[in-house]
Formats: C-alpha cells, structure tokens, sequence
C-alpha cells in the first residue's frame, strides 16, 4: 500500500459469514428447504442459502431459546473479510467485489475501471475476480480458506481448486511480474497446495493423473451417478438400496452407494447418489439400460436421475 500498490483478498464465498449461531442455546440457522446453514449477508441484511436461495431477514432474537443479542458470526465471508481489511488499514481503500454487490454489467465496468485507475488499494473479491481482467497495479493476493472447493465430493474437485487458484495467484505480478501470492490451508501437505506453491503445474498433473488411473476415474473410466430423491428419506435411501442390489454384476464395474449426495436435501427432497465406475472403452449406457429395466420404478414422490459422464457430481 505504502508502494501504492494493490493487494487482493480472494475468498471463495459470498455474504459475511457462513453461519449464524446463537450463543445462548446454540441453536444453527439452517435452511428450512434444505439442511444447508444460511449465510449471513450484512449487506442486503438477510439469511441466504446458497443452495435454493431460500432467505430470511436477519433475526435480532433467537426463536429458539428468545435470548437477545446472542446471535453470533462463525466464518468468513468476502464481507467480513473487508470489515477486517478496513480495521487493520484504516487509511486504505477497499472494495468488495462480488456477484451479490454487483447488479449490472455496467456497475461491474465501473468498479474495474477504478480499480484499474488505482483508486482503490485492496481489492476483495470471490471467483468474480479470478480471470479476465488486468490489474496493472495488483502485486499481492491472498487467498483466503484456500481449501473450501477441496471438500465438496466431487471427483474433479482438485482439479478445479488447481485451475481457479492458480488463476486468482497469477493476477499479481503480471505486468512486472514480481508478485507475491499467499495461501491460507488446513492441508498444506495436500497435492495441489504443494504444486502450488512450488508453482509445479506438472507437479499437480502428474499427482491428480497417477490417482485418477488408481482409482478409474476420467480419463482412464467412465463414470454415472445415479440420484435418488424421495419427499422423505428411507424412501430415498430404500430404492437406492433396492437399485444397488440388482445391479449386474460385471468384473468391469464399480458400484458404489448409495450414500447421501453431497446436497443431501434439497428444495424438500432428501438426495441419495449411487456412482457407477467403468474401465473406458466399456458401454456403460447399455450396461445402465439393461439394470435399470429390472429394476422397481420410482413410485409417488421417488425420483431417479441417471447422469453418464457427468460434469457435475452434487
Ligand atoms: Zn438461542
Ligand atoms: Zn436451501
């Protein structure tokens, strides 16, 4: 800042914090649609769920114990990040750049022209920020939480935190290239911190390619996920039993599940996923076809989605 240079904070989640609790009786705001804590937004002052976009407006008592002023924030959120960012710079100035702030395409040309012009000295930004635009001025990022895409169950999921933080740390340094990037991780052992921080593409490729031919999964096999959804859930969890125990036997072919999908409600429905792994050149579609003709229908409120190469595993 003293170089007027500029800094981003990059954090990966919207709102101020990602769960309100009460500190009174402990009591979670979660979603009544979901089972999904909501997310505290300060500044359009609700409670969101980030998974059906269900809110609230911000409770002042807890309706669960009616204790006042016990409400607390668990987490960060880019919001927070920048109340924080503003009590340790004072003198700085910041901005929060982020899809629930910015309403138009014409607020975000603005924004990114005074970035740009360098009226602005930290910049705080989610996944809004990581590709498309120069910052001539921008020198330092710090990611913050870098593992929050680590843990989402979804086979791609190293592979994805590679490529967006891999984008977020090159923003700095790009016209002098002498920029600095910090993570902040829980893992700093896991294989895609490590290739990040010795900047080892090759690295990372060589890890994530190695586990994925242990372990079948794209390229070297084809995958299905099969979700299962019912109003209520032994009957989500039953036919995915069900389904699973007919399934073909086949030496070519994994089944695994059912095990409740990583949005395990959603909208009132309780999600259960089966995943189906087959060696590459194997006609999974038929092999699917011929297990699901034996099987029991859905019935009443069950539903059954059948995905084969699926890009996204939630
Ligand atoms: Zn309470
Ligand atoms: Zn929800």
């Amino acid at each position: 800042i003293e170089k007027r240079e500029q800094a981003l904070l990059f954090l990966n989640r919207r709102g101020y914090a990602p769960l309100t609790l009460c500190r009174g009786c402990g009591h979670r705001f979660a979603c009544t649609i979901c089972d999904a804590w909501l997310v505290d937004h300060r500044f359009r002052q609700r409670l969101v769920c980030h998974h059906c976009g269900f809110s609230m407006p911000r409770p002042h008592i807890c309706p669960h114990c009616s204790a006042e002023e016990s409400l607390v924030a668990v987490g960060p959120g880019v919001e927070r990040l920048q109340e924080e960012a503003a009590a340790l710079f004072p003198e700085a100035r910041t901005m929060v750049l982020s899809s629930d702030l910015i309403t138009s395409i014409e607020t975000m040309r603005s924004e990114l022209a005074e970035i740009a012009e360098g009226r602005v000295d930290i910049i705080i930004g989610t996944q809004l920020v990581a590709k498309g635009h120069n910052f001539p001025r921008l020198n330092l990022v710090g990611v913050v939480d870098a593992d929050l895409g680590l843990s989402n169950g979804d086979p791609r999921a190293a592979e994805r935190t590679w490529q967006l933080l891999n984008q977020v740390i090159g923003r700095a340094g790009r016209e002098q290239g002498r920029g600095v990037g910090y993570l902040q991780t829980h893992q700093p052992d896991h294989p895609v911190m490590k290739a990040l921080i010795a900047c080892d593409r090759e690295a990372f490729y060589d890890s994530e390619i190695d586990l994925r031919e242990k372990t079948l999964y794209p390229p070297f096999g084809r995958l299905a996920s099969l979700i299962i959804s019912a109003g209520d859930r032994p009957s989500a969890e039953g036919l995915g039993r069900r389904l699973v125990a007919l399934a073909p036997r086949d030496e070519r072919v994994v089944v695994l599940g059912p095990a409740e999908a990583p949005l395990a409600v959603i909208k009132g429905r309780y999600r259960f996923r089966i995943l189906v792994k087959s060696a590459r050149g194997f006609d999974l579609s038929d092999y699917l076809r011929n297990w699901l003709a034996v099987c029991p229908k859905p019935t009443g409120n069950q539903k059954l989605e059948v995905d084969v190469d699926p890009q996204s595993f939630l």
